[in-house]
């Protein structure tokens, strides 16, 4: 059996780099294709990769490549390649890793080396020998990357406050701490790491330290263990902005979650900056009283979910970004089906352009279509088709039961027209599918619909309206 030659630094890396392909892609992607990845080597900036069959190192490699380097380069700078090869084995001899948590080393972006913290004795679980640790750190995740809307702007303009102040002569910290939260994938991190590139990039002499709550107590657990807290401490002291990602996973660790509140309250108290993102509200967390209420004394700033606007504003910036021509109407379609969050948003957009040029074709509406399909579906959940007949019969005040009935009085027609035509532009349910939900009817009746509404919304305000306003409510 062939032995991997990885580091546990190595594995860390690699379970991190894992959990953002399941983000990116999905949970159904990965299973089929990127769970089979194993990491054998790291050498010379090239990362080996194995997969058990040819079938699955072709897929991975036209489909998942790009993104695998990116997300090694963004863990460890000096990897060039990603070689995936067919391996022979099955039991991967480092299986165990699966359940090594992706914790690191802070990532000390500026200022004098702090004392690194690593489990196991020995130079290979620490940090590389040149204490390169802004790994962590994702060079996408700037401000000038960041595109603001409604739902952000406070949390844009405050963690831009932030960083303008900290690279200013004189610092006053404006507010302490700036506390960012909102749901998943809404850009949270990418602020918190916009704010440490900023402040690299114009004063470079600051300390920033930008870590996750879990490395927080990962590396708080082991100081107790090797009875070295002092020394996890020092490494806090001199620091001039602190940033803690994603604290709700302190909740309710006693020792770590103290310890996290002397960390905080002797910067905040030195007049250092922090800031906290978490999914929860401050008095939402499950932390002890004082802490929450200490939490939100600075400043407070949620990101709202996204809206249309901005979500399609998103994907223009993307597709300059990635020098990728996408018709507008495909941008659109996306921006009006992804509703869940960015990072998805983001993650279509990745896949339909490089089917696009793994095919060598042109994107269009259907090929965005067909390649998304598992992605469109979970993101109809939202919407069902039963959700619009019931919205629609209320609206017209008709009753459920004659959107499924054969009756064909204008005035239940129509409002049946309308639930066809709406069925089929917010949800992804095929032609037939909804007409089965509808009385069992054929798929060109649905068609029919579909064309009728159009074509008169053209002409009738009044339906237009009705129409907008249905659809209105069944987005939010
Ligand atoms: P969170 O930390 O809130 O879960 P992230 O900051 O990781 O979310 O964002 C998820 C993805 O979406 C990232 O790739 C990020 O760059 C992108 N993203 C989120 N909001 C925006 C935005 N307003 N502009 C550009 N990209 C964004
Ligand atoms: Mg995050």
């Amino acid at each position: 059996m062939v032995m991997a030659v990885t580091s546990d630094l190595q594995l860390a890396q690699w379970a991190r780099v894992r959990s953002r392909l399941l983000e990116e892609f999905g949970e159904a992607a990965y299973r089929s294709w990127l769970s089979f990845l194993t990491l054998r080597e790291v050498k010379d900036g090239i990362i080996r990769m194995e997969v058990p069959n040819r079938f699955l190192r072709d897929w991975v490699t036209v489909h998942y490549a790009d993104r695998l380097r990116a997300l090694w380069c963004g863990e460890n700078r000096s990897v060039s390649r990603v070689e995936i090869s067919v391996g022979q084995t099955k039991v991967e001899p480092q299986a165990k890793s699966i359940d090594v948590p992706a914790v690191a080393a802070p990532a000390v972006i500026n200022g004098p080396a702090t004392r690194q913290f690593s489990g196991n004795a020995g130079p290979a679980a620490g940090i590389d020998g040149d204490g390169r640790l802004e790994g962590q750190l994702d060079e996408r995740f700037t401000f000038e990357n960041f595109v603001v809307g409604k739902p952000n702007e406070l949390a844009h303009a405050a963690a831009r406050r932030v960083a303008d102040v900290a690279v200013s002569p004189n610092h006053q910290v404006p507010f302490n701490p700036l506390f960012l939260y909102g749901g998943v994938g809404l850009g949270k991190t990418h602020l918190m790491h916009a704010i440490a590139w900023h402040i690299r990039r114009y004063a470079p002499h600051r300390k920033v330290i930008y870590l996750s709550a879990e490395t927080f107590m990962y590396q708080f657990i082991k100081a107790l263990r090797y009875k070295d807290t002092m020394a996890f401490k020092d490494q806090f002291r001199s620091v001039d902005v602190l940033m803690i990602d994603d604290v709700q996973f302190i909740s309710g660790k006693d020792a770590t979650q103290e310890e996290f509140f002397h960390t905080f309250n002797a910067l905040v108290d030195q007049n250092r900056q922090v800031v906290i993102s978490a999914d929860k509200s401050p008095s939402d967390l499950e932390l002890e009283e004082r802490m929450k209420s200490r939490l939100g004394w600075g400043l407070v700033a949620d990101i709202h979910p996204t809206t249309y606007e901005l979500r399609l504003g998103i994907l223009q910036a993307k597709a300059e970004q990635r020098q990728q021509t996408v018709p507008q109407r495909v941008l659109e379609f996306l921006a009006h089906k992804i509703t869940s969050n960015v990072r998805e948003l983001e993650g279509a957009l990745t896949r339909i352009t490089a089917h696009a040029q793994l095919v060598n074709r042109e994107i269009t509406l259907e090929s965005a279509q067909d390649v998304l399909h598992d992605l469109l579906r979970a993101n109809d959940r939202r919407v069902t088709i039963e959700e619009i007949q019931k919205r629609v019969a209320e609206h017209f005040n008709i009753k459920l039961s004659e959107i499924h009935s054969a009756r064909r009085a204008r005035a239940v027609a129509r409002p049946r027209q309308v639930a066809m035509y709406l069925s089929k532009q917010l949800t992804s349910r095929s032609l037939p599918e909804i007409g089965k939900k509808f009385g069992g009817r054929d798929h060109t009746t649905v068609i029919h619909a579909v064309k009728t509404i159009e074509a008169l919304m053209a002409n009738d305000r009044a339906l237009a309206e009705d129409v907008e306003l249905l659809r209105r409510m069944l987005e939010s």
